[in-house]
Order: structure tokens, then sequence, then C-alpha cells
């Protein structure tokens, strides 16, 4: 049987939109552990972030953080460090995203033509930011430390078509994860994806996904899982051979990894 490696995007998808709780999953998690299933995790989070989220879910395959800027591989494989990934502490990365002083002179054109008010979430002061999304200070200054995106509020939504254009213009893109807008270079969730796959080599491909910024992880496999985002709600996207599957958040994913383990192929 050829195995399947499985891509999870995390807000909304493992964690529960609200709480960040991964409760539900967790069978699906064993599942993927005990059938040697590789689960690569896929996130706008930063890194700090997301090595937070790995300690508590006990996750220790790779991962991809702010939103394909950056691959992760757990450092010490036989097979040796891969072209182009640099080791740092027990991780190899490698950073496919732009630098943040180019992200920043980005975020200040976008200012200056299109008159938006833009908050940048890395240079956003502690407390400020805390008080904007609910986060712990803790949380917080994981949060800000960036290396290759720029996510940010919008202070009028109706200003979004103009910043999108314009970043356009200027070689960037605008994606809106569940919390903030983040403005990214050319890599995205679906070419990080496509990077890691060339790594591990051989295996179908499987992955799961709530909005919009999964877009691009959902076309880069072979078989796409869309969850919802409330009961009976399903973020609007078209995507071939998508699979939506009929429960929110890690419940969703729950399903997503049964319906592929056991081979039933069941919300086509
Ligand atoms: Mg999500």
């Amino acid at each position: 049987m050829i195995g399947w490696t499985v891509f999870s995007d995390l807000h909304g998808t493992l964690l529960d939109r609200e709480t960040q709780d991964s409760g539900p999953a967790l069978p699906a998690l064993k599942a993927l552990r005990r059938s040697g299933t590789p689960l690569v995790l896929v996130s706008s989070k930063s890194l700090p972030d997301m090595l937070a989220v790995r300690r508590r879910l006990g996750h220790r395959g790779a991962f991809i953080f702010e939103n394909g800027g950056g691959v992760a591989l757990r450092a010490g494989s036989p097979a040796g460090r891969p072209a182009g990934f640099k080791a740092e502490g027990r991780l190899w990365i490698r950073m496919f995203g732009p630098s943040r002083e180019n992200l920043l002179g980005a975020i200040e054109s976008l200012r200056r033509r299109t008159g938006a008010r833009i908050a940048e979430v890395g240079r956003m002061p502690l407390k400020e930011l805390a008080a904007r999304t609910g986060f712990s200070l803790e949380r917080a200054e994981r949060c800000r430390q960036r290396r290759c995106s720029a996510p940010f509020f919008l202070d009028s939504p109706r200003d979004l078509p103009a910043v999108r254009r314009t970043a356009g213009e200027m070689g960037f893109k605008v994606a809106h994860g569940g919390r903030f807008y983040h403005l990214l270079g050319s890599a995205d969730k679906g070419t990080a994806a496509k990077a890691v796959l060339g790594l591990l080599g051989g295996a179908r491909s499987a992955a799961l996904g709530d909005a919009q910024t999964d877009i691009p992880l959902l076309r880069a496999v072979d078989r796409p899982y869309l969850v919802q985002q409330a009961p009976g709600v399903w973020e609007p996207i078209r995507v071939k051979g998508l699979r939506r599957v009929p429960a929110p958040g890690p419940q969703g994913f729950r399903l997503a990894v049964e319906d592929l383990l056991e081979g039933s192929d069941s919300y086509r």
C-alpha cells in the first residue's frame, strides 16, 4: 500500500478557531502516528508559535510556518541536511519568503500609496497586540517574531481592494487568515508543501484546511479536504476534487483523517 503524507492547517482546522483546543482531533493524531503517516503542520504562525503548538501536540515532524515563507525539518535525518536548509538548534530551516526589511519597506509604500491605516503586527507594541487579539503577553511576543511575512490589521476593510492591488503591483500578495491580513512574497502554503513533498518523495498527499489562505495548499495535493468554519458553514472556495468534511475544526480533522486512513473516501 502506498502511504500518505498529510498536511494540515492549524487555526480553525487542527485547532479550534475560538479555544485553540485540539482535543477532538487527538484520536486522529494517534491513528496517524500508529500508521506511520507523516503529518506536516502548515500555518501562518511564527516559528516560536509553531514550536509552542508542536510541544503541546507532541508533534515531531516537518512544519511550514509564516504561510509558506519557511519550512522546518527535524534535524538528523540519515539522508543529511537538504540543500538550502540551515541548521538551527534541533531543526533544519529553509526560508522561501522575502526578508523583513523588504516587507516593512513594502508596508510603508502601501501606506503612502493607498492612504490605508495599516498596523503591522511585528512592530506593534506588545500590550496593543495582546489587547487587539486577546493573546497573553507571552503569546503576543511569540506572534511578533516574524522572519518572512508581515501580518497586519487594516483599520478600514474598504481599503482592502486598493491595498491588494498595490501590493500586487509591487510583487507581493495579501492573504487573509483567521485573524490578520498577511503581506507575503511569492511563496505560499502550496509552494512550501511541494518543497516538502519533493524531500519526502513517493507518497500520495492529502491536505486539510478551512480558509482562503489554504487554497494553494489544497491545490498542491492529491486529496484536498475542507473542514467547516462553523457547523454547516464551509468557506466558499473552488478547488478541484475538494472533499467537504461535515464538521468544523478538530472534529472535521478527525473525520477527514479517518476517511483517508480507512480508504472510504466518502466526502466526494
Ligand atoms: Mg485556518
